[in-house]
């Protein structure tokens, strides 16, 4: 057993670390407060690599592994946690799914676009009646000829704004339930694709968070994904994959708040000393250093498990459940150690506590967590 980065991976981690100091923490509370990533931000992902970070280079990726994406994700969200997930939900969510079920065409049309970072791309699944429940939704795709037709109305929907490219998930069989459930790639021009409602949210609040309206939208039968009645399987891939980068995001939020914390106890003077010399604070940084460091631990393990091949969803679904609780408690614990202050705009730890809070409900809430681990844990 190592526990030492790569070589690459450091130097990943270093170049992100770089960014995330240099370019998004100056601007992530004035994009928090816009209510929009700005494009320049995005343009500069994609020339990073960040957008296709373990996609091989043949396809427009960065070549690097699972470990280099995660941490990736980490030092983005350390940022600007909108950015984060982002680059999640696009490379998890979408990217991930192309390459892995995608046909060599589509591939070519599809990934070599998204993993080069010239288009962002959008999953949605989430529907106003159908949430954790993803086997009741209500949208339909019926062939006709050379095309499927869409019809339906998602919601939630990350990246829906500003994406090129989505993989909405629709019935092609309702009598099948999760047997009937099929993907497709839709283009965003494609006719009778229009995006509704943008939502007005607490948290991750640069992100766009998108309803997504299908009328008779006309689909090539191409654009399937996988096999017709596969959709549920490939989603099910899609949020294995998507907890480790939502476990990654609710770390490096954890670890913004406890270094602003660190900073605010060494310089804030009460009773003649700085608070950082009461015993009271020292043992709240000690415990939000420690959740962090077990977070991020889990969240690589279930990375390294991917990237070796191995069954991961077990380790994905305990990162993804434990860091974010850890990320709601130092979050909130670094408000605790601002006093006052940490309420205040002035200091960016309440934005990281608004931020907190979605790691527990995306991509499976933490009681949907519970239940797939404990299933697994009593299965057989
Ligand atoms: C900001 C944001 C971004 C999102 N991005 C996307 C996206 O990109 N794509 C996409 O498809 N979706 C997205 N979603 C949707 C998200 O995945 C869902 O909100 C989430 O899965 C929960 O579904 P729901 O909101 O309908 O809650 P519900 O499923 O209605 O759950 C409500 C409550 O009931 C609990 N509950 C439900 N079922 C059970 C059960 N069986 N046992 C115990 N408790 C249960 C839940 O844990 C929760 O506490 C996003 C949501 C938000 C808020």
């Amino acid at each position: 057993m190592r526990f030492e980065f790569t070589e690459e991976q450091k130097m990943v981690r270093d170049m992100v670390r770089r960014f995330a100091d240099d370019v998004l923490k100056p601007k992530a509370a004035e994009m928090d407060k816009e209510c929009k990533i700005y494009p320049e931000i995005i343009k500069q992902l994609g020339e990073l690599g960040l957008l296709g970070v373990y996609i091989p280079e043949e396809y427009g990726g960065a070549g690097m592994d699972v470990i280099c994406y995660a941490t990736a994700v980490e030092e983005i969200s350390r940022g600007c946690a909108s950015t984060g997930i982002l680059v999640s939900a696009h490379t998890s969510l979408v990217v991930d799914p192309i390459y892995h079920y995608g046909t060599e065409e589509q591939k070519r049309k599809y990934l070599v676009p998204l993993a080069k970072g010239e288009k962002v791309a959008a999953h949605a699944m989430t529907e106003p009646g159908a949430g954790t429940d993803v086997v009741s939704i209500s949208t339909t795709a019926k062939r006709e000829g050379d095309y499927y037709i869409l019809n339906g109305t998602k919601h939630f929907i990350t990246n829906g704004a500003e994406a090129g490219i989505y993989l909405i998930f629709a019935m092609t069989d309702k009598e099948k339930r999760h047997k009937g459930m099929s993907a497709f790639i839709v283009e965003r021009d494609t006719p009778g694709f229009s995006i509704g409602k943008l939502e007005h949210k607490l948290g991750i609040r640069a992100t766009s968070t998108a309803e997504l309206i299908l009328e008779n939208c006309k689909v090539p039968a191409d654009n399937l994904l996988g096999e017709e009645g596969r959709g549920f399987y490939i989603a099910m891939d899609c949020y294995d994959g998507g907890r480790i980068g939502v476990a990654a995001q609710a770390v490096g939020i954890a670890q913004a708040a406890y270094e602003e914390a660190v900073e605010f106890a060494k310089t804030r003077i009460q009773f003649g000393q700085p608070i950082a010399k009461f015993q009271a604070i020292q043992f709240k940084l000690a415990d939000m250093a420690t959740m962090i460091e077990a977070a991020r631990l889990l969240y690589l393990k279930a990375a390294w498990l991917k990237q070796e091949g191995k069954p991961y969803y077990q380790l994905s679904a305990m990162a993804k459940l434990f860091a974010s609780e850890v990320a709601m408690d130092v979050t909130r614990e670094a408000i605790q150690i601002h006093g006052g202050y940490g309420y205040t705009e002035d200091y960016s730890v309440e934005r990281h506590y608004r931020d907190a809070k979605i790691t527990e409900i995306y991509e499976g809430t933490s009681e949907a967590q519970r239940l797939t681990i404990a299933r697994n844990l009593l299965k057989g």
